[in-house]
């Protein structure tokens, strides 16, 4: 009996070798369609720059460690006396702040070229006051520019060269980004978004969350102001909606909307190669197809077949990255051009 099982476990691992052997230079493996292999995307955004996103939302925000999106407009914040001290502290603490033109104009009544002027003024003066990150996203002012005349066409066109993505308002008879909401490059400059504007929007957020959970797809409401301001959401209220993210957070990714774009463009476009393998050592390599690298570092979640290998380590560029197992899928973070990922096995297989 007992040599019968010491034959079984041989002629085990005489397939396993084989089977390496076979697969060499092929790897089986997903790159989750989420960060964290989350079910859902949501990208809490916020308009103009109003004092109580600051003073409300963003100590509500830490309290649960989400990280919001505040699409700022300069002649605004200056307007509303905020302090870009505290604005530079948000951006610190990784929430982003990002571009919603220099002076908040018509889009549509004014020149094409102007458009692009409010842009890249508005991106220098706040690449200056916030050194600690670039702006790489834009919201349209009162949303012109995410309909379908030539004026928003032509508006999405001047603006899309100095961001990698750009939020509309509701454009769609729903709430959500479905997943495949980008089947062309323009469709980065036209983000589906939710306006949380009056009881109805107010009281729908547990819904949306779910429904975009269902469809696996993105959910980016839209805030403008938090107790003051304008079009202005309740503390209380907004505490709440946290309260409901809270609850669905293990299936849905919370991020700001750069990360969400990043996530999405690098994942389309990523391949993960073999590029070396001894019995326990495999060297990866993890490139996509974008252009202009420095503005896409976000970790892509690999999930990686490991013909029964137990993973040891996991280090990218020189770096330990963490990683989980379950079974043989090694499932752990890394980013697209950032160097050879290199996999560390024990010297034991996986059970089956
Ligand atoms: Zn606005």
């Amino acid at each position: 009996m007992r040599l019968m099982r010491f034959c079984l476990v041989i002629a085990a691992c005489l397939f396993t070798v084989t089977s390496i052997a076979q697969t060499a230079g092929k790897i089986s493996y997903t790159i989750a369609p989420w960060y964290g292999n989350k079910k859902a995307a949501v990208s809490l955004t916020f308009d103009d720059g109003i004092p109580g996103q600051y003073a409300v939302a963003v100590p509500l925000l830490d309290k649960y460690g989400f990280k919001g999106t505040f699409f700022m407009s300069v002649s605004i914040v200056n307007a509303q006396h905020i302090s870009w001290q505290l604005i530079r502290d948000a951006a610190m603490e990784g929430h982003e702040i990002a571009n919603h033109a220099l002076t908040h104009p018509h889009f549509i009544k004014i020149a094409l070229d102007t458009i692009a002027l409010e842009c890249v003024e508005s991106n220098k003066q706040m690449d200056a006051l916030i050194p600690s990150q670039r702006m790489i996203t834009h919201a349209y002012p009162f949303g012109e520019g995410g309909g379908n005349t030539d004026k928003d066409m032509a508006i999405r066109k001047t603006v899309a060269p100095y961001f990698i993505g750009a939020r509309a308002t509701q454009n769609k008879p729903y709430a959500y980004n479905t997943y495949d909401f980008a089947k062309i490059e323009d469709d980065y400059y036209n983000v589906n978004s939710q306006m949380i504007s009056d009881s109805a929007s107010m009281a729908n957020f547990g819904k949306n969350i779910d429904e975009t959970i269902a469809v696996g797809g993105w959910f980016c409401p839209t805030y403008h102001g938090i107790e003051d301001g304008w079009i202005i959401t309740p503390g209380k209220v907004f505490a709440q909606h946290l309260v409901e993210l809270e609850k669905r957070k293990d299936s849905v990714w919370i991020a700001p909307f750069k990360h969400v774009i990043q996530y999405h463009k690098e994942r389309n476009s990523a391949t993960l190669k073999l590029i070396g393998k001894k019995a326990w050592r495999w060297k990866l390599s993890l490139t996509d197809t974008l252009s202009n690298r420095k503005n896409y570092d976000q970790p892509l979640t690999i999930n990686l077949g490991t013909n029964r290998l137990l993973a040891k380590s996991i280090v990218q560029n020189k770096k330990q990255v963490p990683f989980k197992q379950k079974g043989d899928i090694v499932i752990f973070d890394a980013i697209p051009g950032d160097g050879v990922i290199e996999l560390e096995f024990e010297h034991v297989y996986v059970p089956r």
